[in-house]
């Protein structure tokens, strides 16, 4: 075991409320399997600041970062990576050299998902949503040659972003007009409970090849049942999840996270509420 693993890993989740997330069960797992002593707490955080001081006072390697603070985070910390900086949101912290470092790795989360099961480079797609989600999507798109097009519901967000990341920008109610390779949701229109809701009209689905939705609770939502009928691929938000949270564990460690143990844990658990929920 080398230097950096004789001390416990200490990480944590800060969010408010956290009652739902699966990222403790899913980074306990994965700290579990690979032997790892250290554990991964869930911070139900009311003051932000006194937050980040324990991380730092009580040497925490890392955290997640979880609605509502991806952006106030960045204030309390000592640096911000590029990514952060141009997403505009930090879901991750890891320290580095006694540093409390801010990034992002929504992105890389999604294109992780996305990569195994198309092609990106060239490819037009529409982007629902101009929230926090939406801008790691579209950072990561471009990173990887992908021609996106931004679509939401209220013009001055929706405009402003796709200006910002060179993107056209089309109000959500023209989505009937709109065809592309691609369509992701990163609204969280559908999730539960309004799990009756889709962001889109079925009738627009079947201008695209594949549908993802950033949503994992319910894993298939309204959106992606609706456009399996279309004849459309599609991509749950679980894989972009269990990616996200792979990357984060790559940083507080340096290790290899076990991620299809990882997937196997956040898919039971999902089941298990969908279950109750039926
Ligand atoms: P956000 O910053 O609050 O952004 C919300 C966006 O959704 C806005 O553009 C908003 O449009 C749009 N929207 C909200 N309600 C709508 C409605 N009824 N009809 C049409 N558009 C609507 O949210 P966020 O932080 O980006 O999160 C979005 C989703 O991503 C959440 O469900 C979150 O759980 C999920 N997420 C998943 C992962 C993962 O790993 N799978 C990671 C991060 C986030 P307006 O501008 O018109 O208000």
């Amino acid at each position: 075991m080398t230097d950096q693993f004789r001390s416990p890993i200490l990480l944590a989740l800060i969010g408010h409320p956290i009652g739902h997330s699966l990222s403790p069960l899913m980074h306990s797992a994965a700290l579990k399997l690979l032997r790892l002593a250290g554990r991964y707490e869930a911070w139900d955080v009311s003051d932000l600041k006194q937050a980040v001081e324990k991380l730092r006072r009580e040497g925490y390697r890392g955290a997640s970062v979880t609605i509502p603070f991806k952006r106030d985070v960045m204030a309390f910390l000592d640096d911000l990576d590029d990514q952060a900086r141009r997403i505009g949101a930090v879901n991750t912290v890891f320290l580095r050299e006694g540093r409390l470092q801010g990034t992002n790795t929504d992105w890389e989360g999604l294109l992780r998902a996305l990569r195994k099961v198309t092609d990106l480079f060239g490819k037009r797609i529409v982007v629902l949503g101009a929230g926090g989600t939406a801008r790691a999507a579209l950072y990561g798109l471009l990173a990887e040659g992908g021609v996106p097009v931004v679509v939401n519901r209220t013009e001055k967000q929706g405009r402003g972003l796709a200006e910002e990341f060179g993107c056209p920008f089309y109000p959500l109610a023209e989505i009937g007009d709109l065809a592309g390779d691609i369509l992701i949701n990163a609204t969280p229109v559908g999730m539960v409970p309004e799990i009756d809701f889709s962001p889109v009209p079925a009738a627009a689905l079947r201008r695209f090849r594949l549908v993802a939705d950033v949503i994992y609770n319910p894993m298939k939502t309204r959106l992606l049942r609706e456009a399996e009928e279309a004849g459309c691929a599609v991509l749950s938000g679980m894989d972009m999840f269990v990616e996200q949270g792979a990357a984060q564990f790559r940083l507080w460690t340096g290790l290899e996270p076990p991620v299809d143990r990882m997937r196997q844990v956040v898919k039971q658990e999902l089941e298990r509420r969908e279950g109750k929920q039926a």
